[in-house]
């Protein structure tokens, strides 16, 4: 998608720290952490939002968690825990229409979220 900021990385257009990549997916550092471990984990197919997906993207949608789960492994969290999370749309608090999900970890959570 032409102007989208996440499918300019994905082509290497915008650099980012990539931390993973395969045929599928992308991952890397949030410019902004929100964490001592914050990732973005993003389909290399652009999807708009979670309302977007359809049943095709099921096996994607697997293998996206499944990475953002040997990520945190890899980051050192998944012994103490982290958070996964997809923001969709405005009130979800979604600025970059392309799914992507937060890999947050290094530090105490809290919950419910703002
Ligand atoms: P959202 O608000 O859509 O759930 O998350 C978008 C995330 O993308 C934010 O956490 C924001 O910091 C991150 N972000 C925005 N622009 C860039 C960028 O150019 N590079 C990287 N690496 N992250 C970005």
């Amino acid at each position: 998608m032409q102007d989208c900021l996440f499918c300019k990385i994905i082509s290497k257009e915008i650099p980012a720290e990539i931390v993973y990549e395969d045929d599928r997916t992308l991952a890397f550092k949030d410019i902004r952490p929100a964490a001592p471990a914050h990732i973005l984990v993003i389909p290399k197919k652009h999807i708009p939002t979670l309302v977007d997906l359809q049943a095709e993207d099921v096996e994607l949608m697997g293998h996206i968690v499944l990475t953002a789960s040997r990520l945190a492994d890899k980051l050192g969290v998944s012994e103490e825990g982290f958070r996964l999370v997809s923001n969709c749309k405005e009130a979800g608090g979604q600025t970059v229409f392309h799914i992507h999900f937060h890999l947050i970890g290094g530090r105490q959570m809290q919950w419910p979220p703002g």
